[in-house]
């Protein structure tokens, strides 16, 4: 059977992959593409994740894209909403129509004298093994795992009565109404559940071992709502984008450099929201320093409103045992629960679980030098689009998918078939790809590729330069190598191919 032939294939059809698809069409728009998608929907986390209050927790007009203004009065948007958003992207722009659905990518070969990958693919329920061949390959498959969340083992959990619910996989029509619900943690996935599912349990309680920072702040931007009625709708977009990105930046480099200052200002806040008998000692004081892990949202303090209308309460303890009524805590203390939502974390995964080979060899992108925060050393023609941790996700992924498109444009203008990242400085030390303390980060970090200690190898998490490095900066920068097109996939272009052109 012939195999079918891609000048790209994008793997993942979330907000990642639908910009990429977009930013391809407009700056390439010779090359033939098409995006393969593990799951039967376009939006990825935005579809996957169907729990109570799911949205985003940092503002839309910077994770929304940078050539599709954000709409919408709610700047931190509800899961639906950016969904309808991504999926309209893809078709106003007639992406949806490239998208091949359940194809889940499994294994990626390079081979140097063909200049191409080949591309295994599983399709459907019955997986069946099909492969496609590409000179480019873009992983837009996010950074966890779709098939499980992280839980840790809980003694006695099979003895709990109630029902143990997990977020990624929140079963449909759950009916919590006048039911006592107990939430394990206290990140992103917690903080949005527990207020809304508090409007009609019984009672829910946010069960955490350590407390995380909260920032609050209005649901909705009233300055940008204002532009949008009264400016054209890119200009004002644009605004609010970059009075973000700079506030964004502000604030985190205000809580590296003051941490003492930022953690004051930020409990402060909490304080003046629950009021001074409120332990905000043992609920809401971290042991970190802000932004050392990620930051909440709680947009228009409802978790504040929910635990002063004593429909929520938090709890700081650590747990001994699940019991046949609920959790019994270190402390002694007993949490009754007719439901436990294990808000417990995500399991990071990089290239969405992909093996890699090169000319038959495996990479192990854990042992690979990351380049510019999207390519891996001795990794050809190879991307993937990861976001900040410390902003929204798109603001890199958007930057990522400009810089790719530099990138192919300069090698065809060139002549070149291969671009790989390499190494040549021996003092360059490696070191952890990311400065997060949280879980998630540190339960990974051997599955991570690792950053260096400079240039281009340096992540530096931070909008404003990397817009530099990757809109301006030369793509034949000296670390990037080049090759031209092999006598083999010269050859190869006089064969039949099946090319999906638009
Ligand atoms: C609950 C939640 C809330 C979040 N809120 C925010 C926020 O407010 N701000 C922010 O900046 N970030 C947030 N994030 C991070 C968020 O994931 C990104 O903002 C963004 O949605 C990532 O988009 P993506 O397309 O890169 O990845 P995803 O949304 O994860 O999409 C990846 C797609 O790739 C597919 N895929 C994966 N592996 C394969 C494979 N091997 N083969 C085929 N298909 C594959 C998946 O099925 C999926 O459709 C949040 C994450 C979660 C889980």
């Amino acid at each position: 059977m012939a195999v079918e032939h891609f000048d790209v294939l994008i793997v993942g059809a979330g907000l990642s992959g639908i910009g990429a698809a977009y930013h391809l069409k407009t700056k390439c728009p010779g090359k033939s593409y098409a995006i393969l998608e593990g799951r039967d929907a376009i939006g990825g986390t935005w579809d996957l994740f169907q729990y109570p209050g799911i949205r985003s927790d940092s503002d839309m007009y910077t994770l929304g894209y940078n050539f599709k203004p954000w709409r919408e009065a709610k700047s931190i948007a509800d899961g639906p909403s950016i969904r309808k958003y991504v999926r309209e992207t893809a078709s106003e722009n007639g992406i949806d129509k490239n998208i091949r659905f359940h194809h889940m990518v499994k294994r990626a070969s390079w081979s140097t004298p063909d200049a191409s990958w080949t591309v295994e693919v599983e399709i459907g329920a019955e997986k069946r093994i099909v492969r496609y061949t590409c000179n480019f390959l873009f992983m837009c498959s996010g950074y966890y795992s779709y098939a499980s969340g992280y839980e840790p083992e809980f003694e006695g959990r099979d003895s709990f009565k109630g029902q143990i619910v997990r977020p990624q996989f929140w079963p449909e029509n759950l009916d919590y109404s006048g039911k006592k619900v107990v939430v394990i943690g206290s990140g992103a996935t917690a903080v949005t559940i527990v207020p809304v599912m508090a409007e009609t349990a019984a009672h829910v309680t946010m069960l955490q071992r350590s407390p995380t920072y909260m920032a609050s702040a209005p649901a909705e931007d009233k300055m940008a709502n204002w532009m949008r009625a009264h400016l054209p709708a890119m200009l004002a977009y644009g605004i609010t984008r970059w009075r973000n990105v700079l506030f964004g930046m502000f604030f985190f480099n205000m809580a590296r450099k003051k941490p003492e200052a930022v953690k004051k200002r930020l409990i402060g806040m909490v304080r003046d929201q629950l009021g001074p008998d409120y332990d905000i000692e043992t609920h809401f004081t971290p042991r970190y320093n802000p932004w050392d892990q990620r930051l909440c949202l709680v947009p228009d303090n409802d978790l504040f409103l929910a635990i002063k209308k004593g429909q929520a309460s938090v709890v700081t303890d650590h747990i001994d045992s699940f019991t046949p009524a609920g959790i019994r805590l270190k402390s002694g203390k007993e949490l009754e629960a007719d439901i436990i939502v294990t808000a417990t974390g995500l399991n990071l995964e990089l290239l969405g679980g992909l093996q890699v080979t090169v000319d038959g060899v495996a990479k192990n992108v854990s042992k690979s030098l990351s380049y510019k925060g999207m390519m891996y050393s001795d990794i050809p023609n190879l991307a993937s689009a990861f976001g900040y941790t410390n902003a929204s996700w798109t603001l890199k992924a958007d930057l990522t998918c400009d810089y790719v498109c530099r990138m192919l444009n300069y090698m065809d203008r060139k002549g070149y078939a291969e671009a790989v990242a390499i190494n040549n400085d021996p003092t360059m030390k490696a070191e952890p790809w990311f400065d997060f303390s949280s879980g998630y980060v540190q339960r990974a970090k051997d599955l991570l590729p690792k950053q260096g200690t400079r240039k281009p190898w340096k992540q530096y998490q931070n909008y404003a330069l990397d817009l530099v490095m990757l809109r301006l900066g030369k793509i034949n920068d000296g670390t990037l190598t080049f090759r031209g097109r092999p006598a083999a996939a010269v050859a190869n272009t006089n064969q039949p191919q099946a090319i999906a052109a638009e």
